[in-house]
């Protein structure tokens, strides 16, 4: 290490513990990386990589960003899978000369910026949560907790290995981290689901710590106090909480108290099922398309959230989504006061992120701005309600808005309307409110104001009109005038008071003992009025996060007052009905229609969508319905839309339909559509007996299946007897509520023999040759496939039409007849001929005669070049 500089020594040592992040370390206004940092983020942020000095003999790669940008740069590296180590200098390098001529100033890493840990508004959704999950094993039992420390949401769960991959569908946690001692399994369901998996030691997940980790945290005796939790729930939480000391450097974000979630009291959605339903993602991964855009009409990012994580998360428990739909009823049938409503959260700041930036000191005078709007909007909502007999849902909500007369009034007083971004550059605190900062400023005030005076004065001293008093950072304050004018000042007596600084090309700098002192007496003042403002706006968060706690139950009153108001504009505006949800195992739903698809059609302004029963009331029996009809016919639709319309009714919402009955249901399952998995090695058809395989062994009586054209991966007569067998095992076993689409006709026999099992067909016409899809769904099978008409649609030759119908006519004729005649049949067909495409007529032309005759051999450019002249013309 001898001829190492003592800031590459100081780099190492710092990189050395930060191996498993890139260092971002700062040197005045840049962030710089070395090294391997420098090449990895030089490739993936796409900056020049330059070199500086050299390391055992060799360049050091380095590559920078400006600090001001950096949050860009972070947001671009976490998505390409990077963590951030972010080093900062702990003192002006002023202070490190004072310690010693050779020191180099002191850096600390303050932060390690990881997918799970963001805060910034800048590199978060804002209408999304961003949550950071753990998963703890303790012996056999084991769980998992989840927290978004932007917004101070904490929650666990007891939980198993094997419920694990669905709960981390639901939850869409960016970041997953699980002991370094896990095994593969883990990193398995993670990388299936595009979450950023970090290992941290085992010895943060030990649960004895833990629970004094949490103790600590939430200034409790004993954990009693949050309800009894496993000890692999404690695991789970104690190194979520260690982890967040570790890349927040010891600050903790406001954690609300965990809440323990049961899998009991929500819907149970796998992944795939997620998916294929689209609930909160188009399967093209974006939000547009998916349910969640058609159905959100939230005004504030809180309301917006509470959605996403309701709709990933629909009740079972019957008095909740009672509780959720009143206060639906009650927003519509109370339009004006809905109205006003809305129109006062869309004037809510997000009180959730701004406390939490205040909380780890990240924050700045705006977020203490939005404590001060967010606070003055919950009451003027809270006013607003004062006049209703509200619903229990509402009403509770509404009480937690009020009661931050003190911390508003203090708000009010002490800001500004609009402050700026940054606390250093003070401006923030208004007039009035500090007499120490007033006078400060003042001062600094008067001071520039005396110095334009001054400029006055020495003009006509000088009797050099043009004289100016300037500034910049390095003199200070300073009289500049022309090279011309100088002499006069450099001669006595003038020189006596005018002491000379600088000259440059054109001009001369001056300055006076007088201006020296001003420049002082500005100075001092204006640092010391930048002192007051950062004392206050430290005492300002003080005040606000003494009351944090009830800041981040006012928010959530204010998410859960959004999101019903929302719903009911939604329902208003769709024409949703109001769903009767209880106990029953009913599912009878008329006039039922699929929200996304329904959006779609009237977008593209042609044809409406036409409206569907369907009734799976079957008492005490399974109840199934099997649907047949042609390709595009809109059974995938039909079997969708009453998902999701059990799914919307359960989130506590009105539903597309014109009158619809849930009993609950616990469990939701999907298999339709066909998606290859080939990254995985999984063909179309192994995907779907997995996803098959997963719906019969856990489906329970009160779950509800759809599955869509079981077993066409295969051939017919292996799918025909896999859909066979898979229906008869829903209907005897799971006795659940399914709907079955299938192309297979031979399965509609099937509705004679098994009681519960019904037949219904999505119609269709025919007329002239053509098929015309009406898209009713009636009871009773369909008559045929009209695949071929289907394909005459989609544009297949009509050669190859023609071929296919002689063909289908063979089959049908000897199905009937028995194998042997069908054989023959198959076998007399003439051979498949086309007949060769007519010669095209090909005109003669004068340019092809001359390109006939050039034997380019023999041609000289400039032959050549004359030849294609002549071509040009002869065309
Ligand atoms: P299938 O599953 O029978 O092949 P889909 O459900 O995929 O058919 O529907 C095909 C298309 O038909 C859809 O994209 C939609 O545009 C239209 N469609 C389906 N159901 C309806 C309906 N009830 N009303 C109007 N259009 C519909």
């Amino acid at each position: 290490m001898s001829n190492v500089t003592p800031m590459m020594a100081q780099y190492l040592e710092i990189k050395a513990d930060h191996t498993d992040a890139l260092l971002f370390y700062r040197m005045g206004d840049f962030y710089e990386m070395f090294f391997d940092d420098a090449v990895a983020a030089a490739q993936a942020l796409d900056i020049a990589l330059t070199k500086r000095g050299k390391h055992d003999g060799a360049d050091i790669p380095m590559c920078g960003v400006p600090f001001h940008a950096a949050e860009g740069y972070f947001l671009t590296l976490i998505r390409k899978g990077f963590r951030v180590a972010v080093c900062e200098q702990m003192e002006s390098p002023a202070e490190a000369k004072k310690r010693g001529s050779k020191s180099v100033v002191r850096r600390e890493v303050v932060r390690l910026v990881t997918p799970g840990t963001l805060t910034e508004d800048a590199l978060l959704e804002a209408r999304r949560h961003n949550f950071l999950a753990v998963f703890a094993e303790v012996r056999d039992q084991a769980a998992l907790a989840w927290a978004d420390i932007s917004t101070g949401a904490f929650h666990v769960m007891p939980l198993s290995v094997a419920r694990l991959g669905p709960e981390l569908a639901r939850l869409a946690p960016s970041e997953l981290i699980v002991s370094d001692s896990s095994d593969a399994r883990l990193y398995a369901v993670a990388e299936e689901l595009g979450i950023a998996l970090t290992p941290l030691s085992r010895a943060s997940f030990d649960s004895t710590a833990a629970a004094k980790r949490l103790c600590t945290l939430f200034a409790v005796g004993t954990l009693d106090a949050f309800g009894m939790f496993e000890r692999a729930e404690i695991s789970a939480m104690g190194a979520l909480i260690d982890y967040l000391e570790i890349t927040q450097k010891g600050k903790l974000p406001l954690l609300q108290k965990p809440q323990r979630d049961a899998e009991d009291r929500v819907v149970q959605i796998d992944a795939a099922t997620r998916r294929n339903l689209e609930l909160t993602r188009s399967l093209s991964g974006s939000r547009s398309g998916s349910l969640l855009s058609v159905i959100d009409r939230t005004v504030t990012p809180g309301g917006a959230r509470l959605l996403e994580q309701r709709l990933s998360s629909p009740s079972r428990v019957v008095e909740l989504v009672q509780s959720r739909l009143d206060a639906v009823t009650f927003a519509l049938d109370h339009d004006q006061w809905a109205s006003d409503l809305r129109s006062a959260l869309r004037k809510t700041p997000d009180l959730d992120r701004a406390l939490s930036r205040l909380s780890l000191d990240r924050g700045g005078p705006r977020d203490l701005a939005a404590v001060r709007n967010g606070l003055a909007q919950a009451q003027v909502i809270a006013d607003l309600c004062d006049a209703f007999e509200l619903p229990l849902l509402l009403s509770t909500a509404a009480r937690d808005l009020s009661g931050f007369d003190d911390l508003t009034a203090l708000l009010n007083t002490a800001l500004v309307a609009e402050p700026p971004l940054l606390a250093r550059d003070g401006g923030f605190i208004a007039v009035g409110f500090d007499t120490e900062l007033d006078e400060a400023r003042t001062l600094r005030d008067e001071g520039r104001s005396v110095i334009a005076q001054m400029q006055k004065r020495y003009a006509e001293h000088t009797g050099i009109t043009s004289l100016k008093i300037k500034h910049n950072n390095v003199l200070g304050y300073f009289i500049e005038t022309t090279s011309t004018h100088a002499a006069k000042m450099q001669t006595p007596p003038m020189s006596d008071s005018y002491i000379h600084r600088q000259t440059t090309a054109n001009q001369v700098r001056f300055t006076t003992v007088e201006l020296n002192e001003m420049e002082t007496r500005i100075l001092n003042a204006g640092n010391r009025a930048l002192e007051f403002e950062k004392q206050l706006f430290e005492r300002l968060r003080a005040a606000i996060l003494d009351v944090a706690a009830r800041i981040g139950l006012a928010s959530r009153a204010l998410a859960e007052l959004d999101l019903a108001s929302s719903l009911a504009d939604l329902a208003s505006g769709e024409n949703w009905c109001r769903p009767k949800v209880d106990t029953s195992r009913a599912f009878a739903v008329s006039g039922g229609r699929h929200p996304v698809v329904e959006h779609a059609l009237r977008q593209q302004g042609g044809e409406s969508f036409i409206a569907n029963d369907c009734d799976l009331s079957a008492n005490g029996d399974a109840a199934i319905w099997l649907l047949t009809g042609p390709n595009m016919a809109g059974k995938s639709t039909f079997l969708r839309q009453n998902a999701l319309i059990a799914l919307l009714a359960q989130i506590g919402s009105y539903v597309p339909a014109a009158s619809a009955h849930v009993g609950l249901v616990s469990q939701l399952f999907s298999r339709v559509g066909a998606s290859d998995d080939l990254a995985r090695g999984r063909s179309t058809f192994m995907v779907e007996m997995v996803e098959t395989a997963a719906i019969l062994n856990q489906a329970d009586d009160r779950a509800l299946v759809i599955l869509d054209e079981i077993g066409r991966g295969t051939s017919t007569y292996d799918g025909l007897s896999i859909a066979w067998a898979t229906l008869e095992h829903l209907h005897a076993s799971n006795r659940c509520r399914a709907l079955f689409a299938t192309h297979y006709h031979e399965l509609t026999a099937l509705a004679g023999k098994l009681t519960g099992v019904e037949n219904a067909t999505v119609t269709v016409k025919e007329w002239q040759g053509e098929v015309i899809f009406l898209h009713e769904v009636k009871m009773g099978a369909a008559d045929r496939s009209y695949g071929v008409q289907v394909a005459q649609l989609a544009g297949l030759p009509q050669s190859v039409l023609d071929r296919a119908r002689v063909v289908l006519k063979a089959l049908e004729q000897g199905e009937r007849e028995g194998g042997a005649t069908q054989k023959a049949l198959i076998e007399d067909l003439p051979l498949f001929s086309t007949a060769p495409p007519p010669p095209v007529a090909v005109k003669p032309s004068p340019a092809l005669d001359l390109l006939h005759d050039i034997h380019p051999d023999e041609l000289s450019p400039k032959q050549a070049l004359d030849l294609i002249y002549k071509l040009k013309e002869a065309a």
